[in-house]
């Protein structure tokens, strides 16, 4: 029971949109797995619904996103609540906005997955056998409410076996960089002593109870959104001005 493996997202500067992808997941699963990138310092890639961005500008950038993986006939995204709730999606048809999710799945090619973040951690979650897929948007709340389970839980009702699932916690704020109260570390399962601020590692957390539910594959991201800032978008490190970056999963029609 070491570490979970270490892996960072590749850059692809050959593709229309800023885009990171989970290296050799395309090949190996058959998926569509990355999260957008920062953009440039003047045009911004925000696709943040519900920030400060003018609307007309960020769905034009959502639409990119769409045109960027041709083959894929819908995605879904939700505004997220910080809870536990999965989506399962059957329908892969134009572009939808649900209420109140934090994460989504399906076992229907050709449907992209998105869940928007600044720091928070994207869960991709993957079973090649059964060709189903989960994305999961986990900060502490979420990570302490049990997101992952609750992800996981929709695959293997519907004939998943943990062993065969790869999970990869990617970009999101590192445990170098964020500094929570110690009820917060406590609620995440990771040790904090007294009263003072501790640093939380969400990743490790997540890749804890990834193993705790039995998953075969286990990896982190190698970067930090808040500390590879100028590659990202980081709620923390920009005192909250940033907009939103996306995750995306899909499966490959
Ligand atoms: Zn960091």
């Amino acid at each position: 029971m070491g570490e979970p493996a270490s892996v960072a997202e590749r850059r692809r500067d050959d593709w229309p949109i800023p885009w990171f992808e989970v290296p050799d997941w395309r090949g190996r699963y058959g998926v569509v797995a990355g999260v957008t990138g920062r953009g440039s310092a003047e045009h911004p890639f925000d696709l943040g619904l519900a920030g400060s961005a003018p609307i007309g500008a960020v769905l034009d950038r959502w639409r990119a996103v769409q045109r960027a993986f041709p083959g894929f006939e819908g995605t879904v995204v939700a505004r997220q609540v910080h809870g536990r709730v999965v989506l399962w999606h059957d329908r892969r048809q134009g572009w939808t906005i649900f209420e109140g999710a934090d994460g989504h799945a399906t076992s229907t090619a050709g449907l992209l997955l998105a869940v928007s973040l600044a720091d928070c951690v994207p869960i991709f979650v993957v079973d090649p056998v059964r060709r189903a897929v989960a994305l999961l948007h986990s900060g502490w709340r979420g990570t302490a409410a049990g997101i992952l389970e609750s992800g996981i839980g929709e695959l293997t009702s519907r004939g998943s076996h943990p062993e065969n699932l790869a999970v990869h916690a990617g970009v999101g704020i590192c445990g170098a960089c964020y500094q929570v109260g110690p009820e917060v570390a406590a609620a995440c399962g990771a040790p904090a002593v007294g009263s003072d601020p501790v640093l939380l590692d969400l990743r490790l957390a997540i890749a804890r109870q990834a193993r705790e539910q039995g998953v075969g594959t286990i990896s982190v991201s190698a970067w930090c959104s808040a500390h590879d800032h100028g590659s990202f978008m980081s709620h923390r490190a920009s005192g909250g001005r940033d907009g939103r970056m996306v995750a995306l999963l899909g499966l490959v029609p």
